[in-house]
């Protein structure tokens, strides 16, 4: 819909409440946002010393304000659920690489539990220049509704709106021109689609505003169904508008300190990125060809770890598609990994024939729904891609939960009675096409896979008796989420990467692969725990203080491998160290920064405990996550699997058959998988059955009544 046709929507203004905005002191507001859709209620509440303390900012904000507006039966679709989004005390500086980043935080409708999702785009930086820490919203909506922050005047207003365009790229724009009074610039929306209507895992798309193409662009806060909570709660849209962007609007203690660091660290990033990945060039998809070369691509539902056609999907393929331009997703990103796809002419679908801009792919969402599905076509990418983006759908669990459909499919778990005609074999893309629009519409077998893999299962075992086993072990979900897409058969500290991460098995808590599988740095229990414990509560940090992890550590100093602990790449935890000293005046060495991610991170567990999770049995992962499942996998790398067995003394494989070995392996595997939990756990100071311990939250300082009540149940 354009502006110019913007005299045949409707909207009616609910409620408005006034506010003075004020300078950001330390990088905080110290007040966040609270509305209640239910009763358009308002309210700005205050930031205590001690919620700084404990919870720094971000998803720790987030955390808090949920864990006090729910109870612990609290339900995805229940109105007291609240979609909570904060960016972070360091978040917003554009002289400082990365900036821009928000969280977002809901009861999950995957996993019914805590979900957590970072995301980048102009959004939560404004959100916290107009004048908050942190936005709750609760309740929902009679009719459609938009929440509109004008951070220029000082004015929230919720609005009820009527026939406002369904899907995002529609939707963006005409948001942008409604709200902007002549700049777009100065706009950012909060927007799903039809997807995250009607199914469960929709995902929310956070705009920024491209000067150069002149369009709104998009990134995703996609994992966990926020998107879907979003659209249950009638919410349209939410607008932010600032218009006033200095550099020094955080009113660090230190400027010339936090200038100093952001400096070194952005001409660093220029300096190496060109001669190492190309990320402000290809993205993330120069990953593509790394992980087809270590064998830690999924292909066909996570089965194989390589494919020859996997070059069709890597980085000199799509370095030709790419339009040419900056492409940060927030002001001075040196490292500009946000590309776009220009004139891209859609060939299904309700937009068919139009030419549309397409924000990626990244490597997630080839690897998901490209490899994974066994298609090797790089528009086929594109095109999914801007679908998922539109309707608003995250890609990771549309590609894994579409690649277990379709090796359920090819091993007659389901027929085409189930999938309403729909052959659905890897490799075929119209399919997929068809699935995709028909999850925005509700509709046919696409419904059904809107639903998410845990309850797929449940739905086939019971409407065609699918075997129960087979699924379990091929269905690549843990606690309701689907995997993201990296192979870790041969890595057991990152099958504890995903099987321990609270959320469920996403790689932004650890990243161990390489650590492990190909480097060998970690060969004892005691050694994958000390990773496990480490690299968690170091990537929980960015969520914190609205920063973004890719900087970290896809840009390596030229020195780094001199360096006692090159993993870490200390040189620049340690500026993430100085950058926040200047900031807030509290001066923080790398250890503090690690203990103020333990305790969101324990508060994070004893709140999905609260929700009935967070136990030891919730850590389990599919089998498929540690071995060969099938005959077909284990041949095709028999002579691995075979020397693992003679090697390890676990089974002479000689004479046997495949079946034997395999279940000899599973046993193995799975053993090993528990001994690490239980040094993991260990290492974290939780129980046996994964619950931190009394002591621990003390020590912590998250010793609230609430929470000793309830861990003392369980020690
Ligand atoms: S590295 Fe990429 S995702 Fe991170 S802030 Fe820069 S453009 Fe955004």
């Amino acid at each position: 819909m354009s502006i110019e046709s913007s005299e045949k929507i409707h909207k009616k203004e609910l409620k408005r409440f006034h506010y003075k905005v004020r300078p950001i002191e330390r990088g905080y507001n110290d007040r966040t946002l609270y509305i209640n859709l239910s009763n358009n209620e308002i309210l700005s509440k205050p930031v205590t010393d001690q919620m700084k303390k404990l919870f720094i900012g971000g998803r720790g904000f987030d955390l808090w304000l949920l864990w006090n507006a729910i109870g612990e039966k609290t339900k995805w679709d229940d109105p007291e659920n609240e979609i909570c989004i904060a960016c972070g005390p360091l978040g917003g500086n554009p002289l400082y690489p990365g900036s821009g980043k928000s969280i977002v935080v809901a009861i999950s409708p995957l996993t019914q539990s805590v979900m957590d999702s970072n995301v980048g785009g102009y959004f939560g930086p404004y959100l916290k220049f107009a004048g908050w820490d942190a936005l709750e919203i609760q309740g929902k909506a009679e009719d459609d509704a938009v929440i509109f922050i004008d951070g220029d005047e000082g004015v929230v207003t919720i609005e009820s709106v009527e026939r406002f365009p369904d899907n995002t790229h529609l939707l963006g724009e005409f948001l942008g021109k409604y709200y902007c009074e002549g700049n777009l610039k100065t706009i950012s929306t909060v927007t799903a689609g039809l997807g995250a209507e009607n199914t469960l895992m929709g995902c929310l798309n956070f705009s920024f505003y491209d000067t150069v193409r002149k369009t709104f662009r998009y990134k995703q806060a996609g994992r966990g169904g926020t998107g879907t909570v979003f659209r249950d709660k009638n919410i349209k849209a939410i607008v932010v508008k600032f218009s006033n962007i200095t550099t020094d609007i955080n009113n660090p203690a230190d400027l010339d300190r936090a200038k100093k660091v952001g400096r070194e660290y952005i001409k660093e990033i220029k300096e190496l990125d060109p001669k190492q990945n190309e990320i402000y060039r290809v993205g993330t998809s120069y990953i593509v060809t790394i992980m087809n070369e270590f064998d830690l691509l999924p292909v066909k539902n996570f089965k194989f770890g390589n494919h020859p056609e996997a070059e069709n999907l890597g980085k000199e393929v799509y370095r030709k598609k790419f339009h040419k331009g900056y492409d940060g997703c927030w002001i001075g990103c040196p490292l500009a990994c946000a590309h776009t796809v220009k004139n891209f002419t859609l060939e299904t679908g309700p937009y068919k024939g139009e030419s549309v801009w397409v924000d990626g792919p990244e490597y997630e969402t080839i690897a998901g729904c490209g490899s994974n599905l066994g298609i090797f076509d790089p528009d086929f990418l594109i095109e999914l891609n801007f679908y998922c983006d539109t309707y608003a759908l995250d890609t990771i669990s549309f590609g894994t939960a579409l690649a277990f459909v379709m090796e359920c499919y090819e091993l007659g778990l389901i027929d085409k009675k189930a999938t309403g005609g729909l052959d659905l074999h890897f490799e075929n893309k119209k399919a997929a096409l068809e699935i995709i629009h028909q999850m925005a519409k509700g509709e046919g077998f696409g419904a059904i896979v809107g639903q998410g893999i845990k309850r797929m299962k449940d739905i086939f075992k019971k409407e065609y008796g699918s075997d129960t086993g087979t699924m379990q072990d091929i269905g690549m979900e843990s606690k309701g989420l689907e995997f993201s897409e990296y192979i870790t058969k041969e890595s057991l500290a990152q099958q504890g990467g995903y099987g321990l991460a609270l959320k469920g098995p996403q790689h932004d808590e650890a990243w161990l692969i390489f650590l492990d599988m190909v480097h060998n740095l970690m060969p004892t229990f005691e050694q994958k725990a000390e990773s496990l414990f480490w690299f968690p509560m170091w990537r929980t940090w960015f969520g914190l203080n609205g920063l973004c992890k890719i900087i970290w550590n896809d840009v390596i100093p030229e020195d780094n491998s001199e360096t006692p602990e090159p993993a870490k790449i200390m040189k620049h935890v340690q500026w993430y160290a100085e950058y926040f000293s200047a900031v807030t005046g509290e001066d923080a060495e790398p250890d503090d920064l690690i203990k103020m991610s333990e305790r969101v991170y324990n508060f994070q567990r004893v709140f999905n405990l609260r929700q009935g999770f967070g136990k030891r049995k919730h850590d389990d992962i599919p089998y498929r996550a540690m071995g060969p499942v099938t005959i077909e996998e284990y041949k095709s790398r028999k002579d691995r699997y075979d020397k693992q067995l003679k090697e390890l003394g676990i089974l002479d494989p000689e004479g046997k058959s495949t079946e034997e070995k395999i279940k000899a392996l599973r046993k193995y595997r799975e053993s090993q998988y528990e001994k690490l939990k239980d040094a993991v756990y260990k290492r974290r100071s939780w129980t046996p059955n994964g619950i931190p311990t009394i002591e621990k939250v003390k020590e912590l300082g998250i010793d609230f009544p609430e929470v000793i009540e309830l861990i003392s149940k369980h020690q």
